[in-house]
């Protein structure tokens, strides 16, 4: 089953009549098993998907052909056949292609060809001492942990499956238990739709050691290829963080009727240094993956440094929310105790803060109810992210929003706030459905209801679905913006080959 929004029902796009010369020129560059075309493609009639479903049931958008490269080489190559623009089919990049929830593998609009860098999976060159890595797309966030097991680098990892990219997230503005990736990204290497091959930011230079810094000098440019349609990123350098000496997670909850209190007792936290990393919070919903106690809000305040800073800090942390009266049950040595009820959930929500994503995605399945592998073919699943003010007013207004959607829909949404700093939260909203044609419906409807509710209350979105790819323009503040990224846009890439649809 795949919903089909109304105005894009049983809407067919044919395949441009020189596709399949081009798509033959790109099976000569990368070889003929890593090039899929749809044998209508090549007949010029109606297509059909060879992406497979998604895990959000969005209208399976039409794909001309799917290019498999595995250098950066064979991707210049590949974007230079599109690069006159004279074929009208565009390009749509992922890298692992695990963005469930926004869109998985789909491109935001009809008549892309897609291309999936999942086989560029080198990690390039790495330098623990200094704390960096050039990763390729297709590098997971499994495989670089590993490789830093027992080092005193560790990588800022995500909740999502162990087997996504690091380099892929980043790109979207992700956020792992650290800060936002983004913040991670110090260097990109670009294939510009003309097809050349350009690097930004910081990368390692072979004859004398740089610090690693990624603005340069002059305007800074990494970030202009994040959440972009102006190129296409062949490898990145990621900066590795000094893993920390010892780490502890302390888990309170707390009752709905508190959430205002609770939040800014625990904003009051954050913005005194007590915690580390991104404290989370969960509403009941969100919190069952992590077997919380039925009814309850929980959260995981990580704390991280020398031994003496951690028992420190988790005094203070539990002195403080015991003196408050807000919290139900406050617990800091669950992943310590091999007796405590919630031991197994505590030792991996550590590690992962520590910077070891399980390679058995075992709280990703509790989250989802399938595996990563089975997750576009057996779940349903949507997400809205919207940036919330970090207030236990702002906070206790989401809980509303939410709590209105559910009466209007019957679809009760879990939310992780995860704290980016003082100031600000990143709101995850999440839906997880049947696939069943009025469950997936609902959803979709409480997808669109969120949109407008928290839109109206100015908690706006920082990454968009596919479906709501158009909402970048009336959602963009700034006297010009959307004005300049369009010049930005027309001068770069003036067939408009990369991604159109996608931000811009
Ligand atoms: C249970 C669950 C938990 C999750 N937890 C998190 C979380 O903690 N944090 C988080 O951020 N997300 C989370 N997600 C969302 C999502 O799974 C992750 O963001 C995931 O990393 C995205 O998949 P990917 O890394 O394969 O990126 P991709 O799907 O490959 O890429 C994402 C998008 O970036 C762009 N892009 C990717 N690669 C390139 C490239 N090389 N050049 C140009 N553009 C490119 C494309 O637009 C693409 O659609 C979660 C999802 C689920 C279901």
């Amino acid at each position: 089953m795949t919903v089909l929004p109304e105005a894009t029902a049983g809407h067919e796009v044919f395949a441009p009549d020189d596709l399949g010369a081009v798509l033959d020129k790109a099976a000569q560059v990368v070889g003929a098993d890593r090039v899929i075309y749809p044998e209508e493609a090549v007949a010029g009639g109606p297509l059909s998907t060879p992406l497979g479903p998604n895990v959000s049931l969005y209208r399976s958008r039409t794909v001309f052909g799917v290019v498999r490269p595995q250098t950066a080489e064979e991707v210049r190559r590949v974007v230079g056949l599109f690069a006159d623009g004279r074929t009208s089919a565009r390009l749509h990049t992922f890298s692992t292609g695990g963005n469930w929830g926004l869109g998985s593998r789909e491109p935001a609009q009809d008549g892309a060809v897609v291309l999936d860098l999942s086989g560029l999976d080198q990690i390039r060159d790495i330098d623990v001492a200094q704390g960096w890595a050039v990763l390729e797309p297709g590098v997971t966030q499994a495989r670089l942990a590993r490789l830093l097991e027992g080092s005193e680098r560790m990588l800022n990892v995500t909740v999502s499956s162990a087997g996504t990219s690091v380099v892929g997230n980043a790109l979207d503005r992700g956020v792992g238990l650290r800060h936002q990736r983004v913040d991670d990204l110090t260097g990109l290497e670009v294939v510009l739709p003309s097809g050349e091959l350009i690097r930004v930011g910081w990368w390692p230079d072979a004859d004398r050691t740089t610090p690693v810094y990624s603005h340069g000098l002059g305007p800074s440019l990494v970030q202009l290829f994040v959440q972009s349609s102006l190129g296409v990123i062949t490898a990145a350098t990621v900066r590795l963080l000094p893993r920390p000496e010892d780490l502890r997670v302390v888990r309170l909850n707390f009752t709905p009727d508190k959430v205002e209190a609770a939040t800014g007792e625990v904003q009051r936290w954050v913005s005194q240094g007590l915690s580390r990393g991104v404290v989370k919070i969960y509403n009941e919903a969100a919190a069952k993956a992590y077997d919380s106690p039925a009814g309850q809000y929980l959260v995981h305040v990580c704390v991280d440094g020398t031994t003496e800073a951690v028992d420190a800090l988790c005094g203070i942390v539990v002195t403080e929310a015991v003196k408050s009266g807000l919290f139900t049950a406050v617990a800091d040595r669950d992943a310590r105790d091999p007796d405590a009820p919630n031991h197994d959930i505590a030792v991996r929500v550590e590690r992962a803060y520590a910077g070891d994503p399980d390679p058995t995605d075992v709280l990703f399945e509790a989250k989802t109810g399938r595996p990563a592998a089975r997750l576009d073919e057996e779940g349903g699943f949507l997400f809205f992210l919207p940036l919330v003010p970090f207030t236990g007013p702002a906070l206790a207004r989401v809980d509303e929003l939410v709590e209105q959607v559910r009466v209007e829909t019957g679809i009760r949404c879990g939310v992780t706030l995860n704290a980016l700093g003082p100031d600000l939260v990143d709101c995850v909203v999440t839906m997880k459905f049947a696939r069943a044609e009025d469950e997936a419906e609902r959803a979709h409807r409480a997808l669109d209801r969120l949109h407008k509710l928290f839109v109206a209350e100015g908690f706006i979105p920082y990454r968009l679905g596919i479906e709501h790819a158009d909402w970048a323009d009336r959602l963009s503040a700034g006297t010009g913006a959307r004005a300049f990224a369009r010049l930005l846009k027309d001068a770069v890439d003036p067939h408009h080959v990369i991604a159109p649809g996608r931000y811009t």
